[in-house]
């Protein structure tokens, strides 16, 4: 799930790949134009920073209260922040920035406005979605249910035919909300075709600055390089931990089989912050200390159970919301997000655009770094409470849900860039592709998740791009730092090097900065495919 600070799940930069076509900007000729169009963009860009606050902290209340969310309003009295004229204005920018740092910050701000332009225009669709799930109810075995709720449940339900009955309960919330996502695909489309791209497609490629057909390419690598190890695992995992057989196992049962409930007391909620707060120390961080991080751990009853960080002022004033009810799966979410919350807190960026916007891919791939700690035997032996005969279970089951993420976000980004493009039936596609990477057939009433399981312009992209990084960051602090480089001040020192910069590097250029040519897929496929050196 995208993170949730949504000052930046909606904002988007990164490097200059493939652009798209930049109408051609009314150039400033005179003094008196260059001044006036240098005071106009510094209103816009410092307009934008105040609608991102405001526009976080209702997310924040949304998400930690329970506040009715109401982001169409945020909006009114900007028109002309997100209109043709102010994109036009920054394009003018652009080509008479005075250096190539002021263009690339500028070429970030073009971005938040083309995406924002069209998040503005389908906000009204989303609040209908959000709002209407928030109140939305199931109701199965004359019970009912919050439908937020119903995955929380999913996991929890011990029985087979009833965790059928309350995924097909969610059918008709499902149904209710589709024409609405429908609605706002066509939307979405019509407007990046009005912005001048050639389609949804090309605009998606330019926000998160990436090359879909060469992902595209890599994702097929990646499905055809684990298809068979996965097989493997999918066939002694879920015996193993549903007692069920392999051909018994459906979509309604993956919740449960993440929900391991298995080494749930190896992971207590009193236990996650002692463990997070030692692993920062062995970095040489002290998080009591850090008074930029405000961590929410209050039970309140209407909070979203999962942790989430919200960079609401970068770096003055993160915040991160956790709901500990312990498990694999809330240790995990919560280093998540604790390593978004460390790169926000520690970046050091004179520039707007490099502290608030930028490539996602940077930033999910520290997370990720934090989250795969759970991966990690001598991490794990120290922090969770594993007993020395289950690790080897449990490290192939992190193994499993590794892969099964991997393949179903490549799965993902191969249906989402067909769906954009206007295919003829998108249920019947999304079942067959998403199928074949869950190695598990999907009927008909998943078929129907075929619009609520994508995500605005591609965030798929910024994941797999993420756990590409993320493996050759992970194999440059193994080299320089050792195995346990966790332990190590100097790999803190290092990743605080790195964190400085903030959201300037994109994926590529982080890549390089640790040595590498590019960002590459190869580590990680090579490491999933079993191929590549595990950690011992
Ligand atoms: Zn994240």
């Amino acid at each position: 799930m995208p993170p949730l600070a949504l000052a930046l799940a909606v904002l988007i930069g990164g490097s200059m790949t493939n652009e798209a076509p930049e109408a051609a900007p009314a150039t400033a000729t005179t003094a008196a134009d260059e001044t006036a169009m240098r005071f106009a963009v510094a209103d816009m860009r410092l307009e934008a920073e105040a609608l991102i606050l405001e526009q976080g902290i209702l997310s924040w209340k949304n998400r930690v209260y329970g506040d009715e969310i109401d982001i169409t309003r945020t909006y009114e009295g900007h028109e002309t922040l997100f209109g043709r004229d102010a994109i036009r204005t920054v394009e003018a920018a652009i080509a008479a920035a005075p250096d190539a740092r002021e263009q690339k910050a500028l070429r970030y701000f073009r971005r938040y406005l083309l995406a924002e332009s069209i998040g503005k225009a389908v906000a009204p669709l989303d609040d209908r979605i959000a709002n209407g799930e928030a109140a939305a109810e199931i109701s199965f075995d004359g019970r009912t249910a919050p439908y937020r709720q119903s995955f929380l449940l999913l996991a929890r339900e011990e029985d087979y035919d009833l965790r059928k009955r309350i995924s097909d309960a969610q059918l008709p919330v499902l149904r209710r909300f589709n024409p609405v996502r429908a609605e706002k695909e066509e939307r979405a489309r019509a407007l990046a075709r009005g912005l001048g791209f050639a389609s949804y497609n090309a605009l998606g490629e330019e926000l998160r600055s990436f090359d879909l057909e060469r992902l595209a390419r890599d994702c097929e690598r990646l499905l055809a390089s684990t298809e068979a190890a996965y097989a493997a695992l999918l066939r002694e995992v879920v015996p193993e931990f549903m007692g069920l057989p392999v051909g018994r196992f459906r979509r309604c049962d993956v919740f449960r089989l993440f929900h391991l409930d298995r080494y749930a007391a190896c992971f207590p909620p009193e236990r996650l912050g002692p463990a997070v707060a030692a692993t920062l120390r062995g970095l040489g961080i002290d998080l009591a200390a850090q008074a930029n991080i405000w961590i929410h751990d209050l039970p309140l009853p209407k909070k979203n159970p999962r942790a989430a960080c919200y960079a609401l002022k970068v770096p003055g004033h993160v915040r991160l919301t956790v709901k500990p009810t312990g498990g694999a799966g809330d240790w995990e979410t919560f280093l998540h997000e604790m390593g978004h919350a460390q790169h926000f807190a520690w970046t050091e960026n004179d520039i707007f655009e490099f502290r608030q916007l930028g490539d996602n891919t940077v930033t999910e791939t520290y997370a990720f770094l934090f989250e795969d700690l759970m991966d990690d035997p001598s991490w794990v032996r120290e922090h969770a409470g594993i007993p020395p005969e289950e690790t080897g279970s449990y490290l192939r089951f992190r193994r499993f849900s590794k892969m099964y993420m991997a393949r179903r976000y490549a799965a993902k980004l191969l249906y989402e860039r067909r769906l954009h493009a206007g295919a003829d039936d998108p249920r019947d596609l999304y079942r067959r592709t998403l199928s074949r990477a869950y190695g598990f057939p999907l009927d008909e009433e998943d078929a129907e998740r075929y619009l609520s399981d994508v995500d605005d312009f591609y965030y798929v992209a910024d994941y797999l791009r993420a756990w590409f990084l993320k493996a050759q960051l992970e194999r440059s602090l193994v080299a320089r730092f050792g195995a346990a480089w966790y332990r190590n001040p100097k790999a803190g020192a290092f990743l605080r090097s790195l964190w400085r910069h903030g959201q300037e590097l994109n994926g590529d250029e982080l890549a390089r900065l640790i040595g590498d040519e590019r960002l590459d897929p190869g580590t990680f496929i090579g490491i999933l495919a079993g191929a590549e050196g595990g950690r011992d």
